[in-house]
Protein backbone atom coordinates (compact mmCIF):
# COMPACT_ATOMS: atom_id res chain seq x y z
CA UNK A 1 0.00 0.00 0.00
CA UNK A 2 1.28 3.59 -1.00
CA UNK A 3 1.77 5.09 2.63
CA UNK A 4 2.47 8.75 3.40
CA UNK A 5 4.66 8.40 6.79
CA UNK A 6 4.32 11.40 9.15
CA UNK A 7 7.60 11.43 11.75
CA UNK A 8 6.69 13.71 14.57
CA UNK A 9 9.44 14.07 16.81
CA UNK A 10 9.74 13.55 20.59
CA UNK A 11 8.97 10.31 22.73
CA UNK A 12 7.78 10.18 26.71
CA UNK A 13 9.71 6.43 26.60
CA UNK A 14 13.30 5.36 25.90
CA UNK A 15 13.09 1.85 24.29
CA UNK A 16 16.43 0.12 24.63
CA UNK A 17 14.72 -1.66 21.19
CA UNK A 18 13.69 1.56 19.60
CA UNK A 19 15.16 1.69 15.81
CA UNK A 20 13.87 5.73 15.39
CA UNK A 21 16.20 7.24 18.24
CA UNK A 22 16.75 10.16 15.86
CA UNK A 23 12.99 10.66 16.68
CA UNK A 24 13.06 10.66 20.68
CA UNK A 25 14.05 14.57 21.21
CA UNK A 26 11.49 16.91 20.06
CA UNK A 27 14.22 19.62 19.46
CA UNK A 28 15.31 16.98 16.45
CA UNK A 29 12.26 17.78 14.41
CA UNK A 30 11.40 20.65 11.99
CA UNK A 31 8.12 22.54 12.60
CA UNK A 32 5.86 22.41 9.49
CA UNK A 33 2.46 24.32 8.88
CA UNK A 34 -0.62 21.92 8.74
CA UNK A 35 -1.05 23.19 5.63
CA UNK A 36 2.36 21.92 4.53
CA UNK A 37 1.37 18.50 5.42
CA UNK A 38 -1.88 18.79 3.56
CA UNK A 39 -0.34 20.03 0.04
CA UNK A 40 2.31 17.05 0.37
CA UNK A 41 -0.81 14.27 0.92
CA UNK A 42 -2.47 16.12 -1.81
CA UNK A 43 0.69 16.06 -4.51
CA UNK A 44 1.57 12.06 -3.48
CA UNK A 45 -2.09 11.18 -2.86
CA UNK A 46 -0.89 8.18 -0.84
CA UNK A 47 -3.81 4.97 0.05
CA UNK A 48 -3.59 6.06 3.92
CA UNK A 49 -1.42 8.37 6.05
CA UNK A 50 0.18 7.29 8.76
CA UNK A 51 1.18 9.25 11.91
CA UNK A 52 3.84 7.77 13.27
CA UNK A 53 6.95 9.00 15.97
CA UNK A 54 8.29 8.91 18.43
CA UNK A 55 5.18 9.27 20.11
CA UNK A 56 2.95 10.99 18.02
CA UNK A 57 0.05 11.43 20.67
CA UNK A 58 2.34 13.88 22.84
CA UNK A 59 1.00 16.82 19.72
CA UNK A 60 -2.56 15.62 20.20
CA UNK A 61 -3.72 19.23 19.30
CA UNK A 62 -2.30 19.13 16.06
CA UNK A 63 -3.06 15.54 15.10
CA UNK A 64 -6.90 16.37 15.93
CA UNK A 65 -6.52 19.27 13.57
CA UNK A 66 -4.88 17.17 10.89
CA UNK A 67 -7.03 14.19 11.21
CA UNK A 68 -9.88 16.48 10.92
CA UNK A 69 -8.68 17.66 7.26
CA UNK A 70 -7.70 14.65 6.15
CA UNK A 71 -11.15 13.12 6.84
CA UNK A 72 -12.99 16.25 4.98
CA UNK A 73 -10.78 15.22 2.02
CA UNK A 74 -11.33 11.50 1.75
CA UNK A 75 -8.18 10.02 3.40
CA UNK A 76 -7.69 7.81 5.76
CA UNK A 77 -5.39 8.47 8.87
CA UNK A 78 -3.66 5.85 11.14
CA UNK A 79 -2.14 6.17 14.00
CA UNK A 80 1.07 4.46 15.60
CA UNK A 81 1.51 4.80 19.11
CA UNK A 82 2.71 3.47 22.12
CA UNK A 83 -0.61 3.36 24.18
CA UNK A 84 1.01 5.32 27.15
CA UNK A 85 -1.74 8.46 26.41
CA UNK A 86 -5.36 8.40 26.81
CA UNK A 87 -7.45 6.43 23.27
CA UNK A 88 -9.05 9.45 21.47
CA UNK A 89 -12.85 10.34 22.92
CA UNK A 90 -15.61 10.39 20.93
CA UNK A 91 -16.19 13.84 19.50
CA UNK A 92 -12.12 14.58 18.94
CA UNK A 93 -11.34 14.10 15.14
CA UNK A 94 -8.76 11.70 15.95
CA UNK A 95 -11.89 9.24 17.29
CA UNK A 96 -12.34 8.50 13.87
CA UNK A 97 -8.83 7.03 12.53
CA UNK A 98 -7.42 3.96 12.68
CA UNK A 99 -4.81 2.95 15.72
CA UNK A 100 -1.74 0.99 15.91
CA UNK A 101 -1.05 0.38 19.69
CA UNK A 102 2.11 -1.15 20.66
CA UNK A 103 2.05 -1.56 24.04
CA UNK A 104 5.58 -1.24 25.49
CA UNK A 105 4.91 -2.88 29.59
CA UNK A 106 4.61 -5.96 27.55
CA UNK A 107 6.48 -8.72 26.70
CA UNK A 108 8.96 -6.85 27.56
CA UNK A 109 8.66 -3.94 29.99
CA UNK A 110 10.34 -0.71 28.98
CA UNK A 111 10.53 1.60 32.27
CA UNK A 112 8.21 4.21 33.05
CA UNK A 113 5.51 2.30 30.35
CA UNK A 114 2.27 1.85 31.13
CA UNK A 115 -0.35 0.68 28.59
CA UNK A 116 -3.15 3.30 28.80
CA UNK A 117 -7.13 1.21 29.33
CA UNK A 118 -8.35 3.11 27.57
CA UNK A 119 -7.07 1.76 24.59
CA UNK A 120 -9.22 -1.21 24.89
CA UNK A 121 -12.29 0.42 25.51
CA UNK A 122 -11.63 2.01 22.17
CA UNK A 123 -11.20 -0.44 20.52
CA UNK A 124 -14.23 -2.54 21.77
CA UNK A 125 -16.31 0.36 20.81
CA UNK A 126 -14.45 1.50 17.34
CA UNK A 127 -12.99 -1.40 16.18
CA UNK A 128 -10.61 0.45 14.66
CA UNK A 129 -8.13 -0.38 17.32
CA UNK A 130 -5.07 -3.48 16.97
CA UNK A 131 -1.94 -4.33 18.95
CA UNK A 132 1.21 -5.47 17.84
CA UNK A 133 3.78 -6.75 19.99
CA UNK A 134 7.67 -6.78 19.89
CA UNK A 135 8.53 -10.60 20.37
CA UNK A 136 11.31 -12.54 20.05
CA UNK A 137 10.43 -16.38 21.70
CA UNK A 138 7.78 -18.44 23.52
CA UNK A 139 8.06 -16.69 26.54
CA UNK A 140 7.10 -13.29 24.70
CA UNK A 141 4.17 -15.10 23.01
CA UNK A 142 2.87 -16.61 26.42
CA UNK A 143 3.06 -13.15 28.00
CA UNK A 144 0.97 -11.16 25.39
CA UNK A 145 -1.63 -14.44 25.59
CA UNK A 146 -1.86 -13.52 29.26
CA UNK A 147 -2.33 -9.77 28.36
CA UNK A 148 -5.20 -10.23 25.56
CA UNK A 149 -6.84 -13.04 27.56
CA UNK A 150 -6.86 -10.77 30.60
CA UNK A 151 -8.20 -7.65 28.45
CA UNK A 152 -10.31 -9.42 26.40
CA UNK A 153 -8.54 -8.63 23.25
CA UNK A 154 -9.64 -11.04 19.90
CA UNK A 155 -6.94 -12.61 18.64
CA UNK A 156 -7.56 -11.51 15.09
CA UNK A 157 -7.05 -8.16 16.39
CA UNK A 158 -2.99 -8.88 17.66
CA UNK A 159 -0.17 -9.01 15.57
CA UNK A 160 3.57 -10.15 16.52
CA UNK A 161 6.17 -8.47 14.84
CA UNK A 162 10.10 -9.22 15.32
CA UNK A 163 12.12 -7.84 18.03
CA UNK A 164 14.95 -6.91 16.32
CA UNK A 165 18.28 -4.80 17.28
CA UNK A 166 20.40 -2.27 15.16
CA UNK A 167 23.72 -4.56 14.98
CA UNK A 168 21.34 -7.25 13.56
CA UNK A 169 22.62 -8.40 9.94
CA UNK A 170 20.72 -9.60 6.64
CA UNK A 171 20.66 -13.44 7.77
CA UNK A 172 19.86 -12.98 11.22
CA UNK A 173 17.39 -10.61 10.79
CA UNK A 174 15.32 -13.14 8.08
CA UNK A 175 16.42 -15.58 10.57
CA UNK A 176 14.17 -13.59 13.02
CA UNK A 177 11.34 -13.19 10.99
CA UNK A 178 10.83 -16.72 10.15
CA UNK A 179 10.64 -17.59 13.78
CA UNK A 180 8.48 -15.18 14.96
CA UNK A 181 5.96 -15.44 11.73
CA UNK A 182 6.22 -19.37 12.97
CA UNK A 183 4.97 -17.93 16.50
CA UNK A 184 2.01 -16.59 14.78
CA UNK A 185 0.69 -18.85 13.20
CA UNK A 186 0.72 -21.86 16.10
CA UNK A 187 -0.61 -19.10 18.49
CA UNK A 188 -3.33 -17.46 16.05
CA UNK A 189 -1.85 -14.20 16.00
CA UNK A 190 -1.15 -12.47 12.64
CA UNK A 191 2.38 -11.76 11.68
CA UNK A 192 3.66 -8.10 11.23
CA UNK A 193 7.35 -8.14 9.09
CA UNK A 194 9.44 -5.72 9.48
CA UNK A 195 9.69 -4.76 6.01
CA UNK A 196 11.77 -1.36 6.49
CA UNK A 197 14.57 -3.06 7.32
CA UNK A 198 14.66 -6.22 5.93
CA UNK A 199 14.51 -3.59 2.81
CA UNK A 200 17.09 -1.91 3.81
CA UNK A 201 15.45 1.24 4.43
CA UNK A 202 16.06 3.29 7.29
S1 LIG B 1 7.87 4.24 22.15
FE1 LIG B 1 8.53 3.85 20.05
S2 LIG B 1 9.54 5.76 19.38
FE2 LIG B 1 9.37 5.83 21.64
S3 LIG B 1 11.34 5.02 22.37
FE3 LIG B 1 9.88 3.29 22.29
S4 LIG B 1 10.19 2.37 20.27
FE4 LIG B 1 11.14 4.41 20.20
Amino acid sequence: MRALFIRLAGCNLRCPFCDTKYSLDPRAGRPVELEEVLARVEELKPSLVVATGGEPLLQRRALNALAERLHERGYTLQLETNGTLPAPEAGEPLYRAYHVVSPKDVPVAVPGARTHPSWVSYARETGRAWFKFLVSGEEHVKAVERYVEENGIPRERVYLMPLTSEDMGPEELLEAHRRVAGLALGSGFNFSPRLHLLLGLR
